[in-house]
């Protein structure tokens, strides 16, 4: 057999089976080989009835003694089977339910060996009863029920194809199981002492012991972090390597005049991160940076700094943000700073007309603008810079890995890359998710602010939160209301932006003005809008989602967040980074009914941390990886054993092998092939060259 054959070709199963397994996206033997467990049924320890223990799962046997069968369910339509074992130290009732086949088979006498959970028995002999079976088994003449315990695999089955299909066939795939290639070098799998792949696949499948099956996991595990790793370093150097990146120069007069201009001073981390980018952009291989820090760390101002210095090296910088309004907010804080130093900023963004647009394209392409700030509309296609030298990409969990390439692709040269993010993974992932990158991080807040105090607050204390916002409103400050949905509808009573808006701006704020922007408005009102919030001349401004990210209003030290358990844990946190950027003590008030636990826990959350590493900690806690990076767009293949959370230390461990497979000329061109073909679709374009 190969390792390769169509599953069809393996014992017990044929075209009707090959083609309900094709559903399942298993194709090959290999295939199935991979279709690993998700879980584990103990049945190592045999109990004997006597110390069966209610409320506990577990494996016994027993003789049948007597089989009752009757009729049950609302119609009589529930044929219920009920077998008496003994073991000789007690007694246990078995229940059946519409297997009414099974009573040929329990005949007194019968011996069966059975693994489920131990519940109290309502009348009958025994004191217990098992009706929830996860597996039993009739035994054969000879056999002993010790020779049937062991590790149990759980397969994600179907109706059609059971557990009991999945089990079987493993053993059949195991039995004739083929020498299978090693993918991880004989000397990495050496140092790290992994087994034979061969090995862990059988042990995997079929563990004998839990300690097995652990050394088994990791293998595994490691072989396919490992595999991903390299993948990851390779397209880092190969990203680098052999493509001609632009040296810039030593920062001189228009950095230095930019920096001297700065109403604050940078602080330890951020000039840290600026010495990391200054290094890589006059560096002769093309830089590609993340920059990580929480909301409100000061990152545009890095981003500003950066874009200064590739125009003052005679080229062209994009800045790309995931939204309008933020697009926009970057774009009148860098046009208001930078133009009277003889810097050209243009903006671009769906909002502008086709002939406003062609005009931008036309001045990016003759060099007549420095520097573009702008939307989704900056990878377009008829986007053309004559000079690209550096690309900036605001919040970018906000988009795919894909649309970062497609903007580093816009001029003939290979551009300096800089990418930002408020971390919305944990500290623990950036490596398998920013592999590519390169990673220096804000770790610290500007000094001078005060953490935000956050409160959990039922809704008929909204009276009160809304007079408090009143008083500090009337005292100067600016507020925010942020509403889950933009218009009510009948069949939800959740409060819509706009319901909240009339009644507040009818309400007790009819003295001051009350603004609303929400994701429906044209772009040039919800423009308005904002000009309106930043100058403070609204002063509370009810909102949905749309200032989620990157909006920065000093003034604003009140958010209210209506119906908060609508929102996930990261959006939380990122919509509270909107307040907490000035001087004031600043309050975030989130208004809930908190109905559920798993909403309550979440909240609870908020308010005890303002630090965006632990919340997306807890988040990936609470979701569960599927689901969290499920929300995020990170082009990277789904891990079929690995776990992000739990095989951290495999992780750092398979990442330290990579590197040093990288290094040697042998190992490398052991591993490309391999990924080539195991990982096509995300590193088809490595070569081992
Ligand atoms: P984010 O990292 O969320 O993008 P911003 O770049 O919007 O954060 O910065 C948040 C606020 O902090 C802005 O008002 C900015 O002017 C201010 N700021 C940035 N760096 C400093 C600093 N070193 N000292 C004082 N204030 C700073
Ligand atoms: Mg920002």
């Amino acid at each position: 057999m190969n390792i390769t054959d169509d599953i069809k070709y393996l014992k017990g199963i044929g075209p009707k089976k090959a083609a309900l397994l094709q559903k399942l996206g298993i194709r090959t033997c290999y295939d199935l080989l991979t279709w690993f467990p998700r879980a584990y049924e103990d049945q190592s320890t045999l109990t004997s009835l006597a110390e069966l223990q209610p409320g506990t799962t577990a494996t016994t046997s027993g003789t049948v003694m007597n089989v009752q069968e009757r009729q049950g369910g609302r119609n009589g339509r529930l044929s219920i089977l009920t077998a008496m074992l003994g073991d000789g130290t007690g007694y246990l009732q078995v229940t059946w339910f519409n297997q009414k086949f099974l009573k040929k088979k329990l005949v007194p006498g019968a011996r069966i060996f059975l693994t489920g959970k131990v519940e109290y028995a309502y009348g009958g002999r025994g004191q217990y009863a098992m009706s929830q079976l996860s597996s039993f088994q009739i035994l054969k003449a000879g056999d002993s029920p010790e020779a049937q315990t062991g590790i149990l695999p759980v397969y994600s089955a179907t109706e059609q194809l059971n557990q009991n299909f999945f089990r079987k066939e493993m053993q059949i795939l195991l039995g004739n199981l083929p020498e299978l290639p090693e993918v991880v070098p004989q000397a990495i799998a050496q140092r790290y002492q992994l087994l034979p792949r061969r090995e862990a696949f059988r042990e995997l499948h079929n563990p004998p012991t839990l300690t097995a099956l652990k050394t088994a996991r990791r293998t595994l595990a490691f072989e396919e972090l490992y595999l991903i790793q390299c993948g990851l370093l390779l397209l880092k150097k190969q990203a680098r390597e052999g493509q001609h990146g632009i040296r810039h120069l030593e920062n001189s007069t228009l950095v230095k005049q930019v920096m001297a201009q700065l109403p604050f001073a940078l602080t330890d981390d951020q000039q840290q991160v600026w010495q990391d980018i200054v290094h890589d952009m006059q560096s002769p291989e093309p830089m590609r940076r993340l920059v990580q820090g929480d909301v409100g760390s000061g990152k545009t101002v890095i981003a500003l700094l950066a874009l200064v210095k590739t125009v003052e090296n005679g080229y062209q910088g994009a800045l790309m943000a995931p939204t309008e309004i933020l697009a926009a907010q970057h774009y009148e804080k860098f046009h208001t700073s930078l133009t009277p130093l003889g810097i050209r900023v243009g903006f671009l963004s769906g909002r502008l007309t086709k002939k406003q647009r062609e005009a931008i394209y036309t001045q990016l392409a003759n060099h007549e603008l420095d520097i573009v700030i702008g939307t989704h509309a900056l990878i377009q296609e008829g986007v053309q810079f004559a000079k690209l030298g550096l690309v900036i990409t605001d919040e970018q969990h906000r988009f795919g890995i894909a649309q970062r390439a497609a903007l580093e692709k816009k001029g003939a040269l290979t551009p300096d890359v800089l990418v930002m993010t408020a971390t919305p993974i944990p500290r623990t992932m950036t490596l398998t998710v920013y592999g590519d990158l390169d990673v220096s991080q804000i770790r610290h807040l500007p000094p001078g602010r005060q953490p935000i105090r956050t409160f959990l607050r039922l809704p008929d204390r909204r009276p009160l939160i809304y007079k408090y916002v009143h008083e500090q409103l009337a005292k100067g400050r600016q507020a925010y209301v942020v509403c889950p949905l933009i218009e009510g509808s009948e069949d939800s009573d959740l409060p819509s932006a706009e319901e909240v808006y009339d009644e507040l701006r009818y309400g007790i704020f009819y003295d001051m003005r009350v603004g609303l922007v929400h994701g429906r408005m044209k772009a040039a009102d919800k423009e308005a809008v904002m000009q309106d919030f930043y100058k403070g001349d609204i002063k509370l401004l009810v909102s949905t989602t749309v200032i989620e990210v990157g909006v920065n209003v000093p003034n604003a030290s009140l958010m209210v967040i209506e119906h908060a358990d609508r929102f996930g844990l990261a959006q939380l946190h990122q919509l509270r980074g909107r307040i907490g950027r000035g001087p004031w003590q600043s309050f975030c008030i989130l208004v809930s009914e908190g109905k559920s636990e798993n909403a309550r826990e979440r909240l609870g959350i908020m308010v005890n941390t303002n630090d965006g590493f632990k919340l997306a900690e807890e988040d990936l806690r609470l979701r569960g990886p599927g689901q969290f990076f499920g929300a995020m767009q990170h082009g990277l293949p789904d891990l079929k054993i690995a776990d992000v959370l739990s095989d951290m230390d495999i992780l750092l461990q398979a990442r330290e092998a990579a590197l040093a497979t990288l290094a040697k000329k042998s190992d490398l061109s052991f591993i490309v092939p391999i990924l080539q073909q195991q990982y096509h679709e995300h590193f088809e374009h490595i070569t081992d060259a």
